[in-house]
């Protein structure tokens, strides 16, 4: 039973644990696979977004590329600026995100802006596109750090161009304005949550534009950065995760570098909040979980309860049946055994004296039978008191039944003050010395009698055997016992007489 609750607390921590972690590893494997999942969406939308801005740089430079092309053939007359202006409005339509095309002159005045009028007095000489291509004869474009418009205040973007003078000397600037605006449009369509982050920037760390717009963040160098300082050192893609210096906030980033143009497409996932679906999932499934582990939980402690109850009961019936042997036991002895003292009584008697008689007609061998009765006993009564001669009877019980060895004989008693032994296969002989073992017992460890002749408690004995075949019943061996009692009496007492 004990074994029962072991095995029941065992089958119920099995399964608890088992439930347990499976449901762990199946949460752990679906967070694992959600961001694998952001990781990969983060890593598309870098691929679109900058195929998107690669593709507006490029357009931009082939303008440029043309109107340099025009400008170092043509020359930068004020016709020559006009005509090119005409051209610069054809075209302006076919390119929307383009804010606007300007021309500078050598000393940065401007010569033509698509966005007319030309300021008066406007120079650019000292914006830093311009100072580039002065300082720099590379006729390579240039993307210059996000700057205001002069003309309209708008944060903008620049892609700029050098041309000569026919003897190769810097001649001017030409310059493509994108609007800021423009992408910060586009990227405000793509859903990254309230922690999340699109940006574009230049791979030294100038950031260009960055969704959600923050003023302070235009133009300003992320290059200590992680994902500049660390991960785009060995990598042009890839994605990272990491606790952002400015807010605190964790973010799963996706990077991209772009192979031709040093630029630099980053989309950020505040991972709370790209992991909530995950979590939601994963609260559920804790609770589905718990609530499985309360009910088996109750289950296995009804199971064992019910065992515990049912081992109390079967305590309870195996000390009942304990009390009942014990009861019947005592019943047993107390049916079978004298009381006062504690030999076997006159039924006991009664039932082994038919038995060995018939045993003894069965086998042939002898039976002898012994009638003990206490001498003058009622003087004995008289003189010590009712109590004293039960204790003297015990005494002599004591006495008389330390004289038998065997185990198949008994020594009863007979009523009142009287005794008897059956000596099963025991013939005369040895009923005589059996019967002599006994006076010498009682002479030797004496029982003061003041009121005999003897000064201490005697017996008289009738002794009666008889064989087998001769026995006929066993009252008539009784009879002849109880004579020979007598005969002990009528000779004087204390002594033994043989029928
Ligand atoms: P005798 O030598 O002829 O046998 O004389 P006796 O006095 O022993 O014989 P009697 O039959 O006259 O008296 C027997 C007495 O034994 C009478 C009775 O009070 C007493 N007696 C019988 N049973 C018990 C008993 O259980 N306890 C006590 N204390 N006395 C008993
Ligand atoms: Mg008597
Ligand atoms: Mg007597």
């Amino acid at each position: 039973m004990k074994r029962d609750i072991h095995l029941v607390i065992l089958l119920l921590s099995v399964i608890g644990c088992s439930l347990a972690s499976l449901t762990l590893w199946k949460v752990m494997a679906s967070r694992e696979r959600a961001l694998e999942e952001i990781n990969i969406h983060g890593l598309n939308l870098t691929q679109a977004l900058s195929t998107y801005s690669e593709g507006i740089v490029r357009q931009s430079s082939l303008l440029l590329l043309g109107l340099v092309e025009r400008l170092e053939t043509e020359g930068s007359g004020p016709a020559q600026i006009e005509r090119l202006s005409q051209l610069v409005s054809r075209q302006q339509p076919l390119m929307p995100q383009m804010s606007g095309i300007t021309v500078y002159a050598r000393d940065g005045r401007w010569l033509m802006s698509s966005n007319r009028p030309v300021p008066v007095g406007a120079n650019s000489s000292d914006r830093a596109y311009f100072i580039h291509h002065r300082d720099d004869p590379s006729r390579e474009p240039f993307i210059g750090l996000p700057i205001r418009s002069r003309t309209n205040q708008e944060w903008v973007i620049t892609i700029s161009r050098r041309f000569n003078d026919a003897q190769g000397e810097f001649a001017g600037v030409v310059a493509v304005t994108l609007g800021v605006e423009n992408f910060l449009r586009l990227f405000g369509q793509i859903d990254v949550g309230q922690e999340g982050a699109i940006g574009l920037s230049y791979t030294d760390g100038s950031m260009l534009v960055r969704y959600p717009f923050r003023e302070q963040d235009m133009g300003r160098n992320f290059s200590k950065s992680p994902i500049y300082a660390k991960y785009l050192v060995d990598k042009s893609v890839g994605t990272a995760s990491f606790t952002s210096s400015l807010d605190g906030v964790e973010r799963l980033y996706a990077f991209r570098k772009s192979d031709k143009l040093p630029l630099v497409t980053t989309v950020a996932l505040g991972k709370r909040e790209a992991l909530a679906a995950w979590q939601l999932e994963a609260l559920l499934s804790a609770l589905v979980v718990s609530a499985l582990l309360v009910v088996t939980g109750a289950i296995g402690w009804m199971l064992i309860r019910n065992i515990r109850r049912r081992i109390a009961v079967e305590n309870q019936l195996r000390q009942t049946q304990r009390q009942l042997l014990d009861s019947n036991q005592q019943l047993e002895r107390l049916a079978m055994h004298d009381a006062l003292t504690g030999l076997a009584n006159r039924r006991s008697f009664d039932e082994t004296l038919l038995q060995e008689t018939s045993r003894t007609r069965r086998s042939g061998t002898s039976l002898a039978l012994l009638m003990i009765d206490i001498d003058h006993f009622k003087r004995y009564n008289d003189t010590y008191g009712h109590p004293a001669g039960d204790a003297c009877l015990q005494q002599v019980a004591a006495r008389l039944s330390g004289c038998l060895r065997r185990p198949p004989d008994l020594l009863a008693r007979y009523g009142g003050e009287e005794m008897a032994v059956i000596l099963p296969d025991t013939d005369r002989a040895g009923a005589v010395v059996v019967a002599h073992m006994m006076l010498e017992r009682l002479a030797l460890e004496p029982i003061a009698h003041r009121s005999s002749p003897f000064a201490q408690v005697t017996v008289s004995m009738g002794i009666a055997c008889a064989s087998g075949s001769e026995l006929d019943c066993w009252q008539s061996l009784l009879e002849r016992a109880d004579q020979a009692l007598y005969v002990a009496k009528q000779s004087g007492r204390n002594r033994l007489h043989v029928d």
